[in-house]
């Protein structure tokens, strides 16, 4: 990896972050707080969050197997991957290198960061070739965007070629897992001290079925979270997400079961959906959908609209035309959705 003074943006290296009241004053228990400018009364939301979310990072801690001082806590994974560009790449001069096709954000946040985003197509299978991807790099490459499982192909890259990606290449890495929970790989954020380059995403949307709240984390180096605080908006998960998020963790037990019956309709709904005529091909998945190659995946799209069924068209979507991204719902929902289908004409 290459040394940070090269990595960073200098304006970012060198400037003061805001200091806001809940960072002056930490440690000592007080009762009466007259230094924030806040309303005495309508407790408990007159006052400001706390802007490092520590009993949240604590709980998570634990149940993620990450130290507290390596998570990021942004509203959703988006904030992070926006906090990215504006850390590692100067506008106009630096560019990054992705996967394609891949989860859409990475590009929005890169054009509006007017950054250049260099997208190098996956194998028709939708496997990682690392050379392929390193081959697109150069001296202004600062980041490169994986995604595992990916997202809309479903698939887990190959850890062998993504480990020579984090090896071979001298920038920031980042890993976003969002759909690791629904597979048994080994997730990358175990391995945080072997690859100082890595930044893991993962999110509360997902398996933990909070997309409402926003609340995504970034894995990383100590060095490379300091820099997502230091220029981070000061309160920026607001206390109703970190109440609701510790809730949450309470309910450890739930998760599992809905991660279980989310799965078990995975195996059952895949081989049903692969049998129906207008069905080319199933791709393999390890996470919570899976892409399907269609007769015509236009008009069944519409078809479906029209049934009060909506599933994500990815027809245009590099590599996957006449695809369509289907979720794992319900019992009741899949069947729904297969109902339909076969009455499809
Ligand atoms: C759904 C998803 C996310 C989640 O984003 P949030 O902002 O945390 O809701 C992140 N990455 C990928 C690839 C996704 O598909």
């Amino acid at each position: 990896m290459l040394p940070f003074d090269s990595l960073v943006r200098s304006t970012i290296l060198a400037m003061t972050p805001y200091s806001c009241a809940r960072d002056e004053f930490k440690g000592r228990e007080a009762s009466v707080f007259l230094d924030a400018n806040e309303n005495p009364y309508n407790m408990p939301f007159n006052r400001y969050p706390d802007p490092l979310q520590e009993e949240l990072k604590g709980k998570l801690s634990t149940i993620k197997g990450v130290p507290a001082k390596n998570i990021f806590l942004g509203n959703g994974s988006d904030e992070a991957i926006d906090l990215v560009f504006r850390i590692f790449c100067e506008p106009r001069l630096d560019n990054v290198v992705a996967i394609a096709p891949t989860y859409g954000m990475y590009s929005v946040c890169a054009e509006i960061n007017d950054v250049e985003y260099r997208a190098v197509p996956l194998n028709n299978d939708f496997t990682l070739n690392a050379d392929r991807l390193l081959a697109a790099t150069d001296e202004h490459t600062k980041v490169i965007w994986l995604c595992s499982p990916n997202n809309p192909t479903g698939n887990a890259l190959d850890r062998k070629e993504i480990e020579r990606v984090l090896t071979a290449f001298q920038g920031i890495v980042v890993i976003d897992e969002a759909y690791s929970d629904f597979n048994d790989l080994r997730p990358f954020r175990h391995d945080l001290d072997r690859f100082p380059n890595i930044i893991v995403l993962n999110t509360f949307s997902k398996l933990w079925a909070s997309a409402a709240i926003r609340l995504g984390m970034a894995f990383a180096s100590e060095d490379i979270i300091a820099l997502f605080n230091k220029i981070k908006y000061p309160y920026n998960i607001n206390q109703l997400t970190q109440q609701q998020a510790l809730k949450m963790l309470d309910e450890l037990q739930r998760i599992n079961q809905w991660r279980m019956t989310l799965l078990n309709e995975r195996r059952n709904l895949l081989p049903a959906f692969a049998e129906l005529p207008i069905c080319r091909a199933v791709y393999p998945t390890d996470a919570n959908f899976f892409l399907a190659r269609m007769t015509d995946a236009n008009s069944i799209y519409h078809y479906l609209v029209d049934h009060g069924i909506v599933v994500r068209n990815r027809s245009r979507v590099q590599l996957c035309g006449n695809c369509l991204r289907i979720t794992i719902g319900t019992p009741q929902e899949n069947n729904a959705l297969l109902g339909a289908l076969r009455q499809y004409k």
